[in-house]
């Protein structure tokens, strides 16, 4: 059978996804990675004894996963094994209160009670309200072309649009968190769920407070072989049913001849295709790989989602206080994102998130010892001396950690390693190490991402930096309706 040729340029995991779609749909795929490994930022390293997720850690949405592997009439649990998760996030706050978030309403309730001994009330109902607006727009804004008429003709848009004025259109999550939860800690807690596509909770608009219903109402997740798993275990679903990948193959160019893409030039040669599916951020994408296509110029100029320091560390003890996930909050969020968004510096003593996966996963630290995944959010790249800014964040991350949790935690390194914005730059080509592709700081930004789709015959995009943005559920998004696209 001559089965229509197609490439997919990068493997992260949207371009995984996309590869094994259009492979169930018949045709011949073949992934063209730069890298020497396959996954993108879904990847992991390891340091000694101690295996570290190497950047996303939250997982939400794994119908999203599983999905791919009913395509080719498999059991996704046969290859791909996640438990939910009751505990959400442990919550440290700098006047020592401490705050373990949970699923379970009455959990969260009696913990809210007993922590911050305030009525739980404004949570559940604020919870209800983040249902309501994904329930309200999630088909919209995320399961399908925004740049397509169908898409308008969905029966359930009239309620949505009868429902706007309920939806804060006018207002920053920041507002609107302010207005029903009023606590300050409660409001912190709420505004950082801007940071799970790189916002700012002070300008990114109010219906954005969807997310939390992602994580506490349909909820939280995790592997039980750790993140690199969603990726191995789907490359491996893919190589099961003949998608190729050439690693250390970097596109140099997509072809286009009269409006038709017509396939891609490595470095090692030219690879002919009907179809290409570029997963490259869309900013490289047109600089280097198009450039003699027509650039989108508004769709180009968005604002870069924020983008993260982060240190692997190999800890010589393990710690009951935390859990999988744990925030350590800075005292001024404002200043904070100020800084990230506006001055390009990172606050004096910035928020910290500490992901402990040995806490669950086997094997990802020796006995008795943790694997720490220490992030601070900080500002895309934009030549800031990070070599400077990294050794000052670890000094205060170090002198906040110590405080919060009264032990010398420097003494407890025993392995280490970084990621800052230039070396995410490096081994995704993400623009300026940007973690989501565009910022949704403005009301129009979901519609000034890129649509899955071009003006050149034959070519597509998927992942972060396109619609419906970044983050692994949306990734996975982005391949469906991308593939669904082909005309
Ligand atoms: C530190 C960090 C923490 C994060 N935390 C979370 C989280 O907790 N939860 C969550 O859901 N998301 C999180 N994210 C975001 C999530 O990781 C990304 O949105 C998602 O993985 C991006 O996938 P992608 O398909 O866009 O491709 P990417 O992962 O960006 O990969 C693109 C691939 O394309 C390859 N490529 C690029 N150009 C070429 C070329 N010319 N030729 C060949 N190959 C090319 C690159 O080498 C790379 O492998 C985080 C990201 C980071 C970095």
């Amino acid at each position: 059978m001559n089965r229509k040729k197609v490439i997919v340029v990068g493997s992260g995991i949207a371009g995984i996804a996309a590869a094994l779609r259009l492979c169930a749909k018949g045709y011949h795929v073949t992934v063209c990675e730069s890298n020497t490994y396959l996954g993108g930022k879904l990847t992991e390293i390891q340091l000694g004894d101690f295996i570290f997720d190497a950047g996303p850690s939250l997982f939400t949405m794994p119908q999203n996963v599983t999905e791919l592997f009913t395509l080719f009439g498999e059991q996704a649990e046969d290859s791909f094994q996640y438990v939910k998760r009751n505990t959400l996030c442990h919550y440290f706050f700098e006047d020592g209160t401490f705050l373990p978030f949970y699923g379970d309403p009455n959990d969260l309730k009696q913990s809210i009670q007993t922590h911050l001994g305030l009525d739980p009330q404004p949570v559940l109902d604020y919870l209800e309200h983040s249902r309501f607006l994904y329930d309200q727009t999630h088909y919209l804004f995320l399961e399908h072309s925004l740049h397509k008429a169908a898409t308008y003709w969905d029966k359930r848009l009239p309620k949505s649009l009868l429902s706007l004025p309920k939806m804060g259109l006018m207002k920053s999550m920041h507002q609107d968190n302010v207005k029903r939860l009023k606590d300050p800690k409660l409001v912190q807690i709420f505004d950082r769920f801007a940071t799970y596509n790189g916002s700012n909770p002070y300008q990114a608009p109010a219906i954005l407070n969807m997310i939390a219903h992602l994580e506490s109402g349909i909820g939280s997740f995790f592997p039980k072989k750790g993140m690199h798993s969603i990726t191995q275990s789907l490359v491996d679903l893919a190589k099961r049913n003949g998608v190729e990948f050439k690693t250390q193959t970097r596109v140099k160019e997509i072809l286009v001849e009269k409006g038709e893409v017509r396939g891609v030039k490595t470095e090692s040669g030219y690879l002919p295709a009907e179809l290409v599916f570029c997963n490259a951020d869309i900013k490289p994408a047109y600089q280097y790989l198009l450039p003699e296509v027509k650039k989108p110029k508004r769709q180009l100029a968005q604002e870069p989602s924020s983008s993260a320091m982060i240190f692997y560390w190999g800890m010589n003890r393990t710690f009951e206080q935390l859990d999988l996930h744990n925030i350590f909050f800075s005292e001024d969020y404002q200043k904070e994102f100020d800084g990230i968004f506006h001055q390009g510096v990172v606050y004096k003593d910035p928020t910290v998130y500490v992901h402990v996966s040995s806490k669950v996963v086997e094997g990802h630290a020796p006995e008795g010892m943790e694997n720490w995944f220490v992030m601070v959010n900080v500002p895309a790249n934009s030549g800031q001396d990070w070599e400077g800014l990294r050794k000052s964040i670890r000094e205060r991350v170090i002198a906040k950690l110590s405080r919060c949790l009264d032990v010398s935690i420097a003494a407890c390194i025993v392995e280490e390693d970084y990621l800052d914005p230039v070396r995410i730059e490096e081994r995704t080509s993400s623009h300026q190490g940007a973690l989501y592709g565009s910022s949704s700081n403005n009301r129009m930004a979901a519609f000034l991402r890129h649509p899955n789709f071009s003006k050149v015959n034959g070519l597509y995009f998927v992942g972060g930096s396109v619609h419906p943005g970044g983050g692994i559920p949306l990734c996975l998004w982005s391949a469906k309706i991308a593939v669904e696209s082909i005309s």
